[in-house]
């Protein structure tokens, strides 16, 4: 950006210049002509310079909007601007615009722990520095323990259920309406992970994931909605086609994607510690967001946070965050340890590299 005084010297000092050298001119008795030609040569470049500082503030305010609409572009940018200063001012601008994506890490506890372990997890984690509005943080502990959880775990990370009901309360022995997460303080729900999809015992299906999506988006709740290619359709080269699937039953179901973040968790890296490769993630990452620009809009495409899920550790976050499309994280075994809180640090490799 341009200061006053920059402005002051830009525009000021070409014309003083030239009226000093006028002046001087004046008492040396220099010809008009010459006198003439020095205030004109000031004024001339006085322009220059105004049209110089006009474009470069056209360009700052087109890339002000492509930054609203791209927030891979504008990380590739902030991983190329060489000063660290100017990443920083960067990065502070970017995660102040509401249309760019903010680092995601969610903590899927599945179903680990007791009272006493998760006591123990929560003070953990209490511990760590706080996160800062650089990155959002949610823990999703077993249902038993969302209330415990949300009372004691530390107010800058949210707290999400692990599923929710199609409907609201009523005769569904089992089942929590999403009414009863945020009755008790939840922010978030994660729907249509690989367990509740593939187990013989539940085999949820793409549609009643969509309702799913539908009843928790309308309760208020924000919704991480898991997509992903078992390891027999990655090998058939359906990831894409599985990922699209499951995608499109819910753009029928849902017209507001704005609290929904996509968490692609191919099923064959979930807790068997076969990591994708950054590469591999990112090419996913890329189709289904390439897939929302044309099939919901360009806006929710590059407003929605696609976070990465399947083995993720503190060892591996680092490099699969300076991804440009992945946004952050789904993180299943390593969030039942503090060093969790390492995994979140990886917001750094995303933003500031
Ligand atoms: C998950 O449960 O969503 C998950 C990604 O698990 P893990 O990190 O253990 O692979």
């Amino acid at each position: 950006k341009f200061s006053f005084a920059r402005l002051t010297v830009l525009f000021g000092l070409p014309v003083l210049v030239s009226l000093k050298s006028a002046m001087r001119g004046y008492k040396s008795s220099m010809s008009c002509h010459t006198r003439a030609l020095l205030i004109s040569m000031g004024m001339n470049m006085a322009m220059a310079c105004a049209m110089l500082f006009l474009a470069s503030s056209m360009q700052s305010g087109a890339a002000h909007i492509s930054a609203s609409l791209n927030g891979a572009a504008v990380r590739r940018s902030l991983v190329s601007t060489p000063n660290f200063a100017a990443r920083s001012a960067m990065r502070n601008n970017i995660v102040a615009n509401a249309g760019v994506r903010k680092f995601f890490v969610g903590g899927n506890w599945k179903c680990n722990g007791n009272r006493e372990s998760i006591k123990t997890l929560i003070e953990g984690l209490n511990q760590g520095a706080p996160v800062g509005s650089d990155v959002e943080v949610v823990c999703a502990p077993p249902a038993p323990y969302l209330d415990y959880t949300r009372q004691n775990l530390r107010k800058d990370f949210a707290v999400a259920g692990q599923d929710s009901w199609v409907s609201g309360q009523g005769a569904y022995t089992g089942e929590i309406a999403p009414e009863m997460l945020k009755d008790i303080g939840c922010e978030w729900v994660i729907l249509g992970h690989s367990e509740r999809r593939h187990l013989p015992e539940i085999k949820e299906t793409d549609k009643t994931v969509a309702v799913k999506t539908k009843n928790a988006l309308d309760n208020g709740l924000g919704v991480i909605l898991c997509i992903g290619e078992l390891l027999e359709e990655r090998e058939a080269g359906k990831t894409i086609e599985v990922c699209e699937r499951q995608m499109e039953a819910v753009a029928e179901t849902i017209k507001d994607w704005s609290k929904v973040v996509v968490a692609y968790e191919p099923v064959w890296a979930i807790g068997t510690g076969k990591v994708a490769t950054p590469e591999q993630a990112q090419e996913v990452h890329d189709a289904v967001r390439g897939w929302m620009a044309k099939n919901i809009s360009p806006e929710v495409a590059a407003s929605t946070r696609i976070l990465y899920g399947g083995s993720v550790n503190p060892q591996n976050c680092d490099e699969l965050a300076t991804k440009p499309d992945i946004d952050g994280f789904l993180v299943g075994g390593a969030s039942l340890k503090p060093d969790f809180l390492r995994i979140v640090d990886s917001y750094k490799q995303a933003v500031v590299q």
